[in-house]
């Protein structure tokens, strides 16, 4: 009923919009709008980058956090595609920053700098070589996890940005082999990649989540360590407003996969909240702090770089696929959100319908 009259409802915007009585959607948007987000998310860019530039071995981010957001960065070839040209648009203005410090004269000089860039933001052992017609980069990550893709696709776009500001020609950068791909290295080289890469997208979901419960469940910490401006530079794709819903309900989905891998069922849950905020940190979400546990109450701070709605809503669609057990037993989650001194904290609550959960857990 509701579909078929909103049809025919766009059928006489149609109309009446060919007739002239409506201008077409199009023409009706501000151009405004776009001028003042690029203007915006440009500077956000230049913040991040002059901090990264400016600090010393990174400490802060676990490696497991930037490849659980390169995999959810690069699902679909149009994600891909958008993820690889934020990398462009990083890695032209990382150029134009140094550039005006540093008035290279032969764009050779330039490329050190940008090895030191990513040392900076926290890849190890980064090798280049520059011969007239391939330039070549290589980092030797940790990271072994082999989920069957090329996943620095970001990375591959920041160098071809970087490079294209510095030849002043296109350069096309593609990761032609990977560490979490069965490779010693992520390789990085100026050609055009010879197929699309097919990708399997429930088996590196699953692949992913079997990456996160190993380190979940290891006393150790990750050996690699990334800066959180790194993190946040390669979160364009992430929080993306025109893939926010399809996002969140990933999110949602990889929430439900890794805690059914974990067993966090609330019986566990209610032993420890560790595990939770364990999880949180891991992946870089948010910092949690579980207040109690029967009933259950956390809250989730997002310091003033990750004040954004969208991050919110990830940690929130993660925790929601997370406790989703909880829904089964009748209880109720209720989230509020306040903004304090630029940071948002969230307050997580458990509702209970019976008053029963003690008889449960
Ligand atoms: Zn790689």
């Amino acid at each position: 009923m509701c579909m078929a009259r909103k049809k025919g409802k766009k059928g006489l915007l149609q109309k009446a919009r060919k007739r002239g009585k409506i201008p077409a959607r199009k023409a009706a948007r501000k151009p405004v709008y776009l001028s003042d987000e690029m203007r915006q998310s440009t500077s956000y860019e230049e913040v991040l980058l002059n901090s990264i530039i400016s600090k010393g071995k990174p400490n802060e981010i676990p490696e497991c956090a930037l490849i659980f957001n390169s995999v959810l960065s690069g699902l679909t070839p149009a994600m891909r595609n958008l993820h690889y040209k934020s990398g462009i648009s990083a890695g032209r203005l990382l150029y134009r920053i140094y550039q005006r410090e540093r008035r290279y004269t032969w764009y050779e000089e330039s490329v050190a700098d940008l090895v030191r860039f990513f040392e900076n933001a926290g890849f190890s052992r980064v090798s280049y070589s520059i011969m007239p017609e391939r330039i070549s980069i290589k980092f030797h990550n940790c990271d072994r996890s082999n989920l069957g893709a090329n996943l620095h696709t970001f990375e591959a776009g920041m160098v071809s940005g970087f490079l294209t500001a510095g030849k002043e020609q296109q350069v096309q950068m593609a990761e032609v082999s990977c560490s979490s791909n069965g490779s010693e290295f992520c390789h990085f080289a100026s050609e055009l990649p010879s197929a699309q890469q097919k990708i399997r997208e429930t088996a590196l979901l699953e692949g992913l989540a079997e990456r996160v419960k190993a380190e979940a469940e290891s006393s150790k910490d990750g050996r690699q360590h990334f800066s959180e401006e790194y993190y946040l530079l390669g979160s364009a794709s992430l929080t993306k407003s025109e893939y926010a819903s399809e996002m969140n309900k990933i999110i949602y989905y990889m929430g439900g996969m890794i805690g059914s891998s974990l067993g966090l069922n609330t019986a566990k849950l209610r032993r420890s909240g560790k595990k939770l905020e364990r999880l949180f940190s891991l992946l870089n979400l948010c910092s949690m702090k579980v207040k109690g546990t029967s009933p259950l109450a956390c809250e989730m701070q997002f310091n003033s770089l990750k004040a954004k709605k969208e991050f919110v809503d990830i940690s929130i669609s993660f925790l929601n696929g997370l406790l989703k057990g909880y829904a089964t037993e009748s209880k109720t989650i209720h989230s509020s959100i306040a903004k304090r001194n630029g940071r948002y904290i969230v307050r997580v609550t458990e509702g209970n319908k019976k008053g029963d959960y003690k008889n449960k857990g």
